[in-house]
């Protein structure tokens, strides 16, 4: 269905962001010690949308010191089922506003309102009920002891404390939350940092971490920069345990920041996902799932599908089909309802997705098939099917985070040989198999080496562990791994 704006819902979002906004710290907005602020743009137009507060350091110092105290306090001393209840009353209260939520998310990051109405929101309610529901089923084993004597052993989790939690922006929201969730849940209190080009749905939600009655302290947002306050995170002694989204280079900068007083550290890094079509797959789907996976959010997507595999029987079929999708895709402003591809976030991440592009075609591909990028201020680019792209090409190596699919075929139908190809990549992420053969889906899934193998399509569930292998990060989002990823492993042996 298309997802209209409604005018008033409208100027209210662009009121809100227009109001002054401070950092969410101890239960109180605050000006920022720097007393700066800096600017929130529309990726759609360009268009000036408010000014978020800039912390820094010295924010931070305060947000960790609150979430000490709160931890250790207040946090510690609310069961379970009370955590659980103050999630599900978020979850409701988000989806109360859900609509508000998805004009935001839209104003800020620039995706087509349809998807942050029907996918980003729902998601993030999603993830806050599931987690919600972990509080009170976490616990340890009772464990039978060989040694001499008589034992009570056992195990039990304990929240592993203060989280500083770093998100980028391509799903400034989901992301927001899909953090947050599972390390309140546990037990732990919270610093969250968004991006800083998309900090207006982290400033909405605090609003309702407000209303919801969460104690103060138990949730914190310092807006501000990857430098400065994201850094000061990182390195702060108070902080136990760092959860962060975005690029490998930062992510291999908060390994080597976090290990002063070695923080936990969980990190979602970059992909170059395969997407892998045997000649026997059901080729429309194939087709529409291919074009899917590479074009939505304009392609600012870890897990994009930005490799295509094909045999060569279905190969120009696949080529044809997603070129022909790239050509019909409608590229606009996320509130256009017209909208299929909003544009990139910013105009360096236009410059930059462009310039993979120009080097691309600099070293041999072929542009198949390619959209056109709507004119007008916002940063759009045209959605493009690359043929002709080798290995050695960066287009094939690097993460471009855009709506640029790189197509090559295989003639040899052994599947050992489409996964080394297909593994021929820093990244480890994701991989998608179009198949209709059973024994071929199942080989293949166990040879990619890839957090998640999605067979025949299928989205996120916040049930389902996700996370990568080699640089595409440490540890998983999601499932019981992921709300476990926030506690620490206490044994306890008792001599009887
Ligand atoms: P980025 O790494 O530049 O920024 C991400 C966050 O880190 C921002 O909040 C930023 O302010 C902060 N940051 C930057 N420098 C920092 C520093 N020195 N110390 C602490 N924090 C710092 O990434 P980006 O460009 O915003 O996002 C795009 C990247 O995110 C892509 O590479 C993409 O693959 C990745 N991503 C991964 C996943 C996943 O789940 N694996 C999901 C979405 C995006």
């Amino acid at each position: 269905p298309d997802i209209v704006a409604d005018q008033n819902a409208l100027e209210n979002a662009r009121r809100f962001a227009g109001k002054e906004h401070g950092l969410f710290i101890d239960g109180v907005w605050r000006e920022p010690r720097s007393g700066s602020a800096f600017e929130m743009r529309n990726p759609g137009d360009g268009t000036l949308l408010g000014q978020a507060a800039k912390g820094e350091a010295a924010d931070v110092d305060l947000a960790v010191r609150a979430a000490r105290t709160a931890l250790e306090g207040v946090w510690a001393d609310t069961k379970p089922a009370e955590r659980a209840r103050l999630l599900w009353r978020l979850a409701d209260a988000i989806e109360a506003h859900a609509d508000d939520f998805a004009l935001l998310e839209t104003l800020n990051n620039g995706k087509p309102l349809r998807d942050a109405r029907l996918f980003d929101v729902p998601h993030a309610i999603e993830t806050l009920r599931y987690n919600s529901g972990w509080a009170t089923k976490l616990g340890g084993d009772t464990i039978n002891l060989s040694g001499p004597g008589t034992w009570h052993a056992f195990t039990v989790r304990e929240p592993i404390g203060v989280v500083a939690a770093i998100v980028p922006w391509n799903a400034p929201f989901a992301m927001s939350v899909a953090k947050m969730a599972p390390a309140l849940a546990a037990g732990c209190t919270l610093i969250l940092k968004p991006a800083e080009q998309t900090p207006l749905t982290a400033l909405r939600l605090a609003h309702l971490v407000e209303e919801v009655g969460f104690p103060k302290g138990v949730f914190n947002l310092v807006t501000g920069f990857g430098e400065t306050a994201g850094a000061a995170l990182v390195e702060h002694p108070g902080v136990d345990k760092v959860t962060f989204t975005g690029s490998t280079e930062v992510g291999r900068h908060i390994v080597r920041a976090a290990a002063g007083n070695f923080k936990r550290v969980t990190l979602e890094l970059g992909g170059k996902t395969p997407v892998i079509v045997m000649p026997d797959a059901d080729i429309k789907r194939a087709i529409e799932g291919a074009a899917r996976s590479i074009f939505t959010n304009a392609g600012q997507v870890c897990n994009a599908g930005s490799r295509l595999f094909a045999h060569e029987s279905v190969f120009d079929a696949l080529v044809e089909g997603v070129a022909e999708h790239a050509g019909k895709l409608r590229v606009g402003p996320g509130l256009d309802p017209a909208t299929q591809m909003g544009p990139v976030v910013s105009q360096e991440q236009k410059d930059r997705v462009l310039g993979y592009i120009e080097a691309g075609v600099r070293e041999g591909a072929r542009i198949s098939g390619q959209g056109t990028a709507a004119s007008g201020p916002g940063y759009f680019v045209p959605p493009t099917v690359l043929t002709g792209t080798l290995p050695t090409m960066s287009v094939v190596r690097e993460e471009i985070f855009g709506p640029v699919l790189c197509a090559m075929s295989f003639s040899d139908g052994d599947l050992d040989a489409i996964a080394a190809r297909a593994n021929d990549t820093d990244y480890g992420l994701g991989a998608i198999v179009w198949t209709q053969n059973l024994s071929a889906a199942h080989r293949l899934s166990r040879k990619l080496k890839a957090g998640t193998v999605r067979v025949n399509g299928g989205g996120l569930d916040p049930a389902l562990p996700f996370g990568g292998f080699k640089q595409s990060g440490w540890g998983r989002e999601n499932g019981r791994d992921g709300i476990e990823a926030y506690t620490e492993l206490k044994s306890i042996a008792i001599a009887l």
